[in-house]
């Protein structure tokens, strides 16, 4: 139709439900036939890259069906929101000018805020090469509660700096709950208003957990939200991965992915492993809410805790993998080698061939020779992990150590935590608790049992003969550390100076 909007095409390019044929003249038809012809013309000039990459293959491999005209469509949409509010932005810009009173554009605005991708909302590889290993030392809140000198004093019960607290705390709320752009303006709320808001907010938040639980439960089988196809479009398509193939387990917290390595995108890099494991942290919130025990108080994380939405935390396990299997491997600990982190997603090198994962410890049937081998190469690994990478898996068990090449691989390690960590100690005796008992299960009579193993790899030498005190004094050497962190703003080493292992 010929009108004074844009000469855009009427018709969807994705096709449209053919018309019921109509009894009509000659005339009408070839008429017909020829606007079609034009219009197709038009379409092919005015959208050359979308007929490829609806025609091209999307993500390669059969199974996987990505190639959906609604997955194009929501891509496609979610670029050109993108596009739309980087002009929105110029346009607000261009408007206000200097002027002292300006007007937000805000409102107009496609995608939502805590669904952008500004760059500032990116936790990248680029931006976390840096290892926060030896980070700077966690802050101390004085004990005594006060700062300052007689009238200059400051309790932790000023109004003003309270307020301010309350304010600041009031991000920490769930993501969909909007609290306005206080940022920036120093507001101050007093304890009775942020305890109301934050009732509302958990109610808010419960409410619309109950009406996002449908949308997702309907999605739960791909897995993957179009977000991260995207971001697995995009490592296919610049030649990073040649193929995904397909799932090889689908957990709680994650998603992982086998692919095919292709070639390095920049000279730098390193080169591609030829097959890969790709680890997609979900980013549905619910599951880690349980997660934040190990986050929350690594102090390596702990400045940027307080200031990230959910999403951004997700992507900080992410991150936290990535580190800690840097460490590993660095310590000559067998376990994936990382490749690359974009976001929420890390590719690392995948322990297994031709597409077929190494068995877990708990699947596979070890000869009592392997058994015993396995298991000092395990207390080897548990050692050199905790003096050389100052690390505790604190989820070691058969479920993530696979056997490869006739030897054991780490994996999993996201929710890993320094020994200092005010729960390491407790999650390192977990950890040999688990593999005491497999191994003491699987028949290898040397194995140490839990206690001797916690001190075979921390030289702490906690002399308790029983589980329970032994517990107890584990929990009294974290209360110390805890306490000395408090007065001197630093951790006690918790390793012996002497370098031999026991
Ligand atoms: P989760 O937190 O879901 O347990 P894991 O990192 O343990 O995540 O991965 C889940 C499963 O995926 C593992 O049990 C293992 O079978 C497989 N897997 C993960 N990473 C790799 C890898 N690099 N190579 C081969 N298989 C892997
Ligand atoms: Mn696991």
């Amino acid at each position: 139709e010929a009108g004074p909007g844009p000469a855009w095409p009427s018709k969807c390019p994705w096709g449209a439900p053919k018309a019921a044929p109509m009894s009509c003249s000659l005339a009408d038809v070839m008429s017909e036939q020829l606007a079609k012809e034009l219009q197709l013309e038009e379409e092919s000039a005015a959208f050359p890259e979308a007929a490829a990459v609806a025609e091209g293959p999307f993500i390669t491999g059969e199974n996987i069906d990505t190639s959906s005209d609604l997955m194009l469509a929501q891509m496609l949409q979610m670029e050109f929101d993108r596009e739309y509010d980087a002009q929105l932005r110029r346009e607000e810009k261009k408007f206000n000018g200097d002027s002292k009173v300006s007007i937000s554009f805000e409102n107009y605005r496609k995608v939502h805020p805590f669904d952008s991708d500004s760059s500032e909302d990116e936790v990248d590889w680029q931006d976390t090469r840096h290892d926060p290993y030896r980070a700077d030392k966690p802050t101390t809140t004085p004990k005594k509660g006060f700062i300052g000198k007689g009238k200059d004093i400051t309790t932790k019960h000023d109004e003003v700096v309270c307020g301010r607290k309350n304010t600041a705390r009031m991000e920490n709320f769930a993501p969909e709950f909007q609290v306005g752009d206080g940022i920036g303006m120093d507001l101050k709320l007093s304890n009775q208003v942020f305890n109301a808001l934050k009732q509302h907010a958990y109610s808010e938040e419960r409410r619309s957990a109950r009406l996002h639980e449908k949308k997702e439960h309907s999605t739960a089988e791909k897995a993957v939200d179009p977000k991260t196809r995207l971001l697995l479009y995009k490592m296919v398509n610049s030649g990073m991965l040649e193929t995904i193939t397909g799932c090889i387990s689908t957990g709680k917290e994650s998603v992982v992915f086998h692919a095919y390595g292709g070639k390095s995108t920049n000279e730098e890099d390193k080169v591609i492993p030829p097959e890969c494991a790709i680890k997609v942290f979900k980013t549905t919130l619910n599951e880690f809410k349980n997660r934040d025990k190990y986050i929350k108080d690594d102090y390596r994380f702990k400045d940027r805790f307080s200031k990230l939405n959910p999403r951004k935390i997700i992507r900080m396990w992410a991150e936290k993998e990535m580190h800690n299997l840097t460490r590993m491997q660095n310590a000559g600990i067998p376990c994936p080698q990382v490749v690359i982190l974009k976001k929420h997603v890390l590719v690392m090198s995948f322990i297994g061939q031709d597409q077929a994962p190494a068995p877990k410890l708990k699947d596979v049937k070890l000869s009592s020779e392997d058994m015993k081998k396995a298991y000092y190469q395990v207390l080897n690994m548990m050692q050199q992990l905790y003096k050389e990478c100052n690390l505790v898996h604190a989820d070691l068990s058969e479920y993530n150590m696979l056997w490869h090449e006739g030897k054991v691989w780490l994996i999993d390690v996201s929710q890993s935590v320094e020994p200092t960590h005010p729960h390491g100690l407790e999650f390192l005796f977990r950890d040999c608790r688990n593999v005491s008992q497999f191994f003491q299960k699987g028949g290898v009579t040397e194995a140490l049992n839990e206690r001797e193993l916690f001190n075979a790899v921390s030289n702490l030498n906690i002399t308790a003969d029983n589980e329970v005190d032994f517990q107890a004094e584990i929990e009294a050497l974290e209360k110390m550390n805890e306490d000395h962190v408090q007065k001197h703003g630093k951790k006690v080493s918790m390793f012996p100076s002497d370098g031999d292992p026991p």
